[in-house]
């Protein structure tokens, strides 16, 4: 037998390799946070990859949140929701998310990935899911763990999806599912198409608005109002690690689909309950969303400052108008060397590979908040100028300066 742990051996040769060529951009510890900037090696650096879209998960209103459920329920739940784990700050949570979304009910989860998992206690073996081949890694490991059949359709390609459907003789029932706004290149699902294939051949649709929660669609009610059709999505999940300034997520459903998952989705039964400190930072965020919606028109502003500038250097910006503002880069080495040069340059952000996109996708993902101001943006600019030309990219590369 080959020994088990050959496999760590070579991922530490591999990291040491990307160390070597000043390339390794996984887990960088923040020492300290002040708003948009962090500490990193003991330097201050502008933060311009996080999730937090709306400036919320340091935003004073939302820490007191966590820090009143705190003291009112303690570190922990201590317990699976389904036994002593459920405390009433969850219900409020819950039946906030439902009434905003206009759906009968929610239940809420430690995490936005157990969130998804759950949806694999819906997938029974007569059952069969067709999933966006570009889904998060949470909406295929619940398509693994179910018992049915599993189609993947290319992303975005809903012909592709409707000839897998055509050709489906599943004896039990289907499943569509699909993200909202696709995390790392930015784009939307075609929600219009889908719902009319899910309505044809009698499939049922889950949408996974992680990202676009908070961000598009009237009042930030994600991909399902963009498009005015709340009504023909039947499951939306969500989290709170984006938009919301927290962690966990949500699943909201009609009322028996949602207790259904409640009862019997493993990741939510077998898992202690969202701790007090995510539930309350949550609950607090929804207010200040709600009361503020210039904050999500703050980050499109910045995100299309941030695009215009990026665009200016020459650089292949994807994605749609969103404050997701994904950098092209098409090759795993040059995308990491960028990132380091990038962080070299005071500014940190995400370098995303293979299992994160496919290869030959790598690319460099920029998020811009509601609480970067406009002199940041420029410096993120300015930063992508001097660290893409010595990479070998964007308009300055010929300019001479070696990688
Ligand atoms: N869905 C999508 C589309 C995501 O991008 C993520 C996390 N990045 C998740 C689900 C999981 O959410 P969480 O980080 O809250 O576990």
């Amino acid at each position: 037998m080959a020994d088990l742990f050959d496999k760590c051996a070579a991922s530490t040769e591999r990291a040491a390799g990307m160390r070597a060529t000043r390339s390794f951009p996984y887990g960088k510890p923040v020492e300290a946070r002040d708003g948009t900037v962090v500490t990193v090696d003991g330097r201050r650096v502008i933060m311009a990859g996080s999730n937090d879209y709306l400036g919320l998960a340091t935003d004073a209103r939302v820490v007191a949140g966590a820090v009143a459920a705190t003291e009112k329920y303690g570190a922990s739940c201590t317990g699976a929701p389904i036994m002593t784990g459920t405390i009433a700050l969850h219900r409020e949570l819950e039946e906030r998310l439902a009434a905003f979304l206009g759906r009968e009910a929610a239940v809420v989860a430690t995490t936005g990935f157990q969130t998804n998992l759950a949806l694999a206690t819906l997938l029974g073996r007569d059952d069969v899911v067709f999933a966006d081949a570009a889904n998060h890694a949470s909406l295929v490991d619940a398509a693994r763990l179910g018992f049915a059949r599993h189609h993947r359709y290319r992303h975005g390609d809903t012909a592709h999806l409707e000839r897998l459907l055509a050709g489906s003789d599943a004896r039990g029932g289907g499943l569509i599912v699909t993200d909202g706004l696709f995390s790392m290149e930015g784009d939307v699902c075609d929600l219009p198409t889908l719902v009319d294939l899910a309505g044809r051949y009698h499939a049922r649709l889950a949408v996974d608005c992680a990202h676009d929660i908070g961000l598009l669609g009237p009042g930030g009610r994600g991909v399902p109002a963009m498009f005015g059709l709340e009504s023909r999505v039947d499951i939306v999940t969500g989290t709170f690690s984006k938009c919301l300034g927290s962690t966990g997520g949500f699943i909201a459903a009609e009322r028996g689909v949602v207790d259904f998952f409640r009862h019997h989705a493993r990741s939510i039964v077998f898992s202690a309950g969202l701790p007090p400190a995510s539930t309350g930072a949550a609950l607090a965020a929804l207010d200040v969303m709600e009361a503020e919606p210039e904050r999500r028109e703050r980050a499109f502003a910045l995100a299309s400052r941030m695009r215009d500038g990026l665009r200016g250097l020459d650089l292949a910006v994807g994605g749609g108008d969103t404050p997701i503002v994904p950098v092209h880069v098409g090759d795993d080495f040059v995308c990491r060397r960028l990132w380091w040069e990038l962080l070299g340059e005071g500014v940190f952000v995400n370098a995303v590979s293979s299992p994160g996109v496919p290869v030959g996708r790598e690319l460099v993902r920029v998020c811009v908040t509601a609480g970067h101001s406009e002199a940041q943006v420029d410096r993120v600019v300015d930063a992508f100028a001097r660290a893409a030309a010595r990479v070998g990219l964007g308009a300055e590369a010929g300019a001479g300066a070696g990688a």
